[in-house]
């Protein structure tokens, strides 16, 4: 399957229950030779807005800390471990990620990154490939809200930053 025939997919989804209170599929963008994928576990009210994976204050965080430590938004590719947001922004149910997995992993596929940043609960559901090196790091609304976060999600994207250099 190609990328183009998966964000097909994800619009027309109706896999599990949460496409019914979503205003778009979200199925995430970049380039398709990134050597870095962020997976994040769901958009929320702004990516649901748009249709585009973190461009919320978490996803303009996350956007300028990459870009303090050299690393530049358009280089990576970003996406979700689900699709498409959840009421109130709740956390997936299981049945909702099992449904979704799919695309991720095909998504993982198409790409074939070198490393996958895991960002907070994301790293708990996201498929394990041989050959692909993970890295967790906190989530940047949390980093956002807390001091002691935020200097070590800072730390942890300086170490990103240099795995990549
Ligand atoms: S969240 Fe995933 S499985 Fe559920 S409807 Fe959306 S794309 Fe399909």
């Amino acid at each position: 399957m190609s990328m183009e025939e998966i964000n097909l997919q994800v619009y027309a989804c109706r896999k599990c229950r949460l496409w019914q209170d979503a205003k778009h599929g979200v199925p995430g963008e970049g380039p398709l030779n990134a050597t870095v994928m962020f997976v994040g576990q769901n958009p929320g009210a702004d990516e649901d807005e748009q249709g585009r994976p973190f461009v919320g204050r978490a996803g303009k965080y996350l956007t300028k800390t990459l870009a303090e430590f050299g690393i530049k938004r358009e280089d990576v590719y970003i996406t979700n471990i689900v699709k498409h947001t959840s009421p109130q922004n709740r956390k997936p149910y299981p049945d909702e990620v099992e449904a979704c997995l799919p695309y991720l992993s095909e998504q993982i596929g198409i790409i074939k990154p070198k490393i996958i940043v895991l960002l907070g609960a994301s790293a708990k559901d996201t498929p394990r490939v041989e050959g692909i090196q993970y890295f967790e790091v906190i989530h940047p609304s949390a980093a956002m809200r807390f001091t002691k976060m935020r200097q070590r999600f800072r730390d942890q994207i300086a170490e990103l930053a240099k795995k990549i250099s």
